[in-house]
């Protein structure tokens, strides 16, 4: 069985917590695209860990993790984040990384923070961690695969040469920074392919036996549907397809082998970065959200910066599940919730003065307006439940209303940020 666990919205709805969940009874958990930008915070008897790169099946010995084809893999970021887990008494995880996997380069970091330092105000909020110079390097097929770490001496050199003739011209005329030096960039990425090494491998063959033996896999998206290059707020988006479908692209496995697709979206809406964000609230309202938001606030994983945050839009979450093409939706980080007395829902958006219920494209997000129907709140703590039933009739029924809005079928609620805060549900549609 093939799982894919994503994101409807613009990342951050707790696929951490429901990866880490489903891989009690998963063999493998696969990355397929993104790299060390975005983050999944996970709690467990270990302890709370932010991750990066490491899938989140890290905390099983029964689990393999493997880094897909898909992934812009950051190698030293790799190492550093296995062994800051295994600092904390998590046995040492079963890891492999496809041979094809593109490296993220020392010098795509540095592009990428001048680059935000040349938009200055205009910038993209980028994480800075060179994702987007990598994906495009990828594109324009000068980047390097893990493979190449090994090629011959000769080659692998007459490969850098080139790429840092092009980058010079950038660096020297557009950024005015100092120039790469070939022999460095060299021996930076020997000592990658020493780090890297012990878990190369060739994950599409070792995916493809692993379903032809009907193994239980997890196939793990980074960020949401509205963060994808192509169906995303483009250009405030990440530079890889964050649906699904990019699943069997960035991991090898065949597409007719995802039988289930859990589309993650959280019980409110938050977002990092620049970008339309048509259900977002401001100064005080905004401010009691975030601090009450997640696990400890909503602030980002990966940088720390406080997250945007909205009340949750059903128009951009059924667009979510459609692009997904969910199977079920797990709606979680519902128990913050509990403060407040009213609670809008948005259930249209208003462009030039008419309603619509499509997602629309970045030029007309801009001008769309939120419609708000206001559900009753429902007062009181509801940590520690574990039945649908036994939730408060307000809460029971802003999760029925979402569901009916968004037309896909919730078959969980998280109301807690560990394994066990998880409440299953029958759909009502
Ligand atoms: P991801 O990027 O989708 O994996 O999500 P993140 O881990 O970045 O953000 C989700 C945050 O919410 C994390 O801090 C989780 O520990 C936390 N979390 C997940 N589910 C719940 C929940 O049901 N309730 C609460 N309060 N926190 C949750
Ligand atoms: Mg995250």
């Amino acid at each position: 069985m093939i799982k894919a666990i994503v994101g409807a919205n613009w990342g951050d709805e707790g696929k951490g917590k429901i990866t880490d969940m489903l891989a009690a009874d998963s063999d493998i958990v696969v990355r397929f695209q993104g790299g060390s930008n975005a983050g999944h915070t996970i709690k467990n008897q270990y302890g709370k860990f932010p991750l990066h790169m490491l899938p989140s099946g890290v905390f099983y010995q029964h689990t393999t993790c493997v880094i897909g084809n898909g992934v812009a893999l950051n190698i030293p970021k790799l190492i550093e984040e296995i062994q800051s887990i295994v600092d904390r008494g998590v046995p040492t995880p079963h890891i492999m990384v496809s041979d094809r996997a593109q490296i993220v380069m020392p010098y795509h970091i540095l592009l990428d923070t001048y680059e935000e330092e040349r938009l200055a105000g205009k910038s993209f909020g980028s994480t800075r961690s060179g994702i987007a110079p990598c994906y495009s390097d990828k594109y324009a097929k000068i980047g390097f695969q893990v493979n190449e770490l090994f090629m011959p001496e000769d080659q692998l050199r007459s490969r850098i040469e080139n790429v840092c003739t092009i980058k010079n011209t950038l660096i020297k005329y557009l950024y005015n920074k100092p120039e790469l030096d070939p022999d460095e960039l060299y021996s930076t990425m020997m000592e990658y392919k020493e780090m890297i090494a012990p878990y190369v491998g060739n994950t599409e063959s070792f995916l493809h036996d692993a379903v032809e033996q009907g193994k239980n896999i997890l196939l793990e998206g980074q960020l949401g549907t509205l963060k994808d290059i192509d169906h995303g707020i483009y250009p405030m988006v990440t530079s890889s397809n964050t649906i699904a479908g990019g699943a069997a692209g960035g991991s090898g496995v065949p597409p007719y082998a995802i039988q289930d697709i859990i589309c993650v979206s959280k019980a409110y809406s938050s977002a990092v970065g620049a970008g339309a964000f048509v259900s977002e609230i401001f100064g005080d309202e905004a401010e009691e959200l975030r601090k009450r938001g997640g696990d400890g606030g909503e602030y980002g994983a990966t940088t720390g910066r406080p997250r945007r945050v909205g009340w949750y839009d059903c128009v951009a979450s059924r667009y979510g599940c459609k692009i997904q093409g969910a199977t079920e939706v797990a709606l979680t980080v519902l128990d913050p919730l509990g403060y407040l007395d009213e609670i809008p829902l948005c259930v249209g958006y208003e462009i030039n003065g008419e309603e619509h219920q499509n997602f629309p494209n970045t030029t007309y997000l801009y001008q769309a307006k939120p419609i708000y129907k206001k559900m009753k709140g429902w007062k009181c703590d509801i940590t520690g439940i574990r039945k649908f039933e036994d939730l408060p009739a307000e809460c029971q029924e802003y999760v029925n209303e979402i569901e009916r809005q968004i037309g896909f079928p919730i078959t969980m609620v998280s109301n807690g940020p560990a394994r066990e805060d998880i409440i299953p549900r029958t759909p009502l549609i």
